[in-house]
């Protein structure tokens, strides 16, 4: 799996005169964005977890983009005026770990180039393309094997050639360093080019590099005003085009998962099959269960135990594992998912009390710590946030209480996780249960819990109450093979490696304003329009708006949901004892102008029978 990109941008890019003596070419802006940042913006979508930029003219505009993007990692080639790419290439090696794809920083793209690259079995492999007229070829030649053989600018030394250069191009970790070995190996090469340093390694020392040409391939490099130009006028409307082309139908589900994922985490489960006992997918599997553990606690404490399940099978796995066997449980049941923690516990015949509070007003504090005080309990759960009616419970006081008084706290968090930064350690939680398919972005089908280590490995010698679900079980059989006992859900798991590296380049905190933005945009609807939500405002978590059914008659929730699905807008009732309530999620990938545009269809429809 190809987890790094290199972008060599060293150049002075001299031939764009003014233009670029104060500012570096790859920030030429195409459609209002700079070319490398939409570059960047296309590795990420193709799975790529590391950026890292060779820069030396102008680096400062490198460091700044990094800041924005932290996946970006810029090194500065100091010599970059007396070296070439290849120079520039040889600053950013050491930094380099396995087989990555490597980039100009001044090109437009279709990004099915990366895909075909990324698909291609062979390691090493340069793109090219058919004529492109654009006045500033780069030819390679190939034998019949496709093997790259020579590089020219001149036509009479590859009168008939395989392709164009494109400039991105995949290599192995070997090539690379053949081609290290090779710059080094003269002073006479500084002024070296990577391309030419690949044709050196394809012809000389036994690595092949195979030119992959696809004939009508929409790409240009852009060196100087008239490339510009025409890649302004020519080239990105037929990119734009071919992208376009592989949109996914929007849907928006305004429903409490799962949620809208992005199109570049639908892509991600189209892959090779694999079998999930080979080590590559073990480990995949566990940077995922790294990366899962990382959104939430410190990974030198907690780790990931994952099963093929959804979030509920998550919650069973933590209920019946986490129990010591003469162990008493405490759950408080404040909505639809306290009492689900309840119904699991009392299926497994668990000792348990229940500790019902409302559903819609803050938990009782004082009368709760009478009820924990009685010390009969060796394990405490509860749950972060109420998807019922959006009551975020006050974990940060509620769980070191539990603590206090000796007991193993056990959180469904499954609906906060993701959403809002949260610190397992900080909150004193020791198990977590979460889903692939909620605040994270992924597909449905993995559901998982957060463990901490030291209370996992209590869990040892303790008899089996469940199988499928057994939490030690799993995580020791995981350790031991890098595999899961039984067959995961393969494809759910590229999709969730994608939805993870998504999270991390708009970060939970970010993740938290958007989700808080479209909820305020709810909000203000919801008061002009004149209809009441269930939660005080001051408790509501912004990830679950539960609203009051008008009073009118005529109000219907088919017809409703039915209004909003012809504007791709999915809608959830909610029925709590006798409160009627319809509700609205934020959640996955919606934005502040999707949910600007579902109030106007909320306002249009309660207008329609005389709400407003
Ligand atoms: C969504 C959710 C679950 C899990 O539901 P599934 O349908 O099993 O995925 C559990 N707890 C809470 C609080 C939830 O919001």
């Amino acid at each position: 799996m190809i987890k790094q990109a290199v972008i060599v941008a060293g150049g002075l890019g001299s031939r764009f005169g003014n233009r670029t003596k104060e500012m570096p070419k790859g920030f030429i802006e195409i459609d209002g964005v700079p070319m490398v940042e939409r570059s960047v913006q296309k590795l990420i979508a193709s799975g790529i977890e590391e950026i890292i930029i060779g820069t030396g003219h102008c680096s400062e505009y490198y460091d700044e983009l990094a800041k924005k993007y932290h996946i970006i990692k810029t090194v500065r080639n100091d010599n970059y005026a007396n070296t070439s790419s290849m120079g520039t290439l040889a600053v950013c090696a050491p930094l380099i770990k396995g087989d990555f794809i490597l980039l100009e920083s001044d090109l437009i793209y279709d990004s099915v180039g990366l895909k075909v690259l990324i698909n291609d079995e062979r390691k090493n492999v340069i793109l090219a393309s058919g004529k492109s007229n654009s006045h500033d070829e780069v030819y390679l030649a190939a034998n019949a094997d496709g093997v790259l053989n020579e590089v020219s600018k001149d036509k009479k030394i590859i009168p008939e050639p395989a392709g164009e250069l494109v400039g991105i191009t995949k290599i192995s970790k070997s090539c690379l360093d053949k081609m290290m070995k090779y710059y080094k190996s003269d002073s006479s090469l500084i002024k070296l080019d990577y391309e030419n340093a690949l044709k050196h390694v394809s012809t000389e020392m036994e690595e092949p590099v195979y030119v992959h040409k696809i004939e009508y391939y929409a790409w240009t490099e852009i060196d100087d005003e008239s490339m510009l130009e025409r890649a302004v006028t020519q080239i990105w409307p037929r990119i734009q085009e071919n992208e376009s082309l592989w949109n996914v139908r929007r849907e928006v589900l305004l429903n409490p998962g799962p949620s809208t994922t992005t199109d570049s985490v639908k892509y991600a489960q189209v892959v090779a099959d694999i079998c999930p006992r080979e080590l590559e997918f073990g480990n995949l599997m566990e940077e995922v269960a790294t990366g899962l553990t990382e959104v939430c606690a410190d990974p030198k404490d907690y780790i990931s135990v994952m099963f093929g399940c959804s979030g509920t099978g998550a919650d069973e796995a933590m209920v019946s594992s986490c129990v010591p066997p003469d162990g008493k449980l405490l759950v408080v049941d404040n909505g639809s998912y306290g009492a689900r923690l309840a119904k699991i516990a009392s299926v497994y015949n668990i000792d348990m009390d229940v500790f019902k509070s409302s559903t819609y007003e803050p938990i009782d504090l004082k009368a709760l710590e009478n009820q924990m005080k009685s010390k009969k309990y060796t394990t405490f759960a509860i749950v972060y946030h109420e998807t019922t009616t959006g009551l975020l419970n006050d974990l940060a006081t509620i769980c070191p209480m539990a603590k206090k008084y000796g007991m193993t706290t056990i959180c469904d968090i499954v609906s906060a996780y993701g959403g809002m930064p949260i610190d397992l350690g900080k909150l004193q939680i020791d198990f977590a249960t979460s889903t692939s398919n909620k605040h994270i972005g992924g597909m449905a089908g993995v559901g998982f819990v957060v463990c901490r280590k030291s209370e996992l490995l209590k869990q040892k010698d303790w008899p089996m109450r469940n199988y499928y679900l057994n939490i030690y079980d799993q995580y020791k059989y995981f350790l031991e093979t890098k595999q899961t006992r039984f067959t995961p859900p393969v494809q759910t798991f590229y999709a969730l490696r994608q939805a993870i590296i998504e999270t991390k380049v708009e970060t939970v905190e970010k993740r938290f304003e958007r989700f808080t933005a479209c909820w305020e945009i709810l909000v203000k609807a919801l008061d002009e329009i004149g209809l009441k939500m269930l939660v005080d405002r001051k408790y509501q978590s912004h990830f679950i708006t539960a609203i009051l059914i008008p009073e009118t008659p005529k109000y219907s929730f088919n017809d409703l949901h039915d209004y909003a699905k012809s504007f791709g807008f999915t809608i959830y009732p909610g029925k709590l004892g006798n409160i009627d309530t319809f509700r609205i999620a934020n959640m996955g990938d919606i934005k502040p102008e999707e949910m600007t545009h579902f109030t106007c269809v909320l306002r249009d429809y309660m207008h329609s029978i005389g709400v407003c």
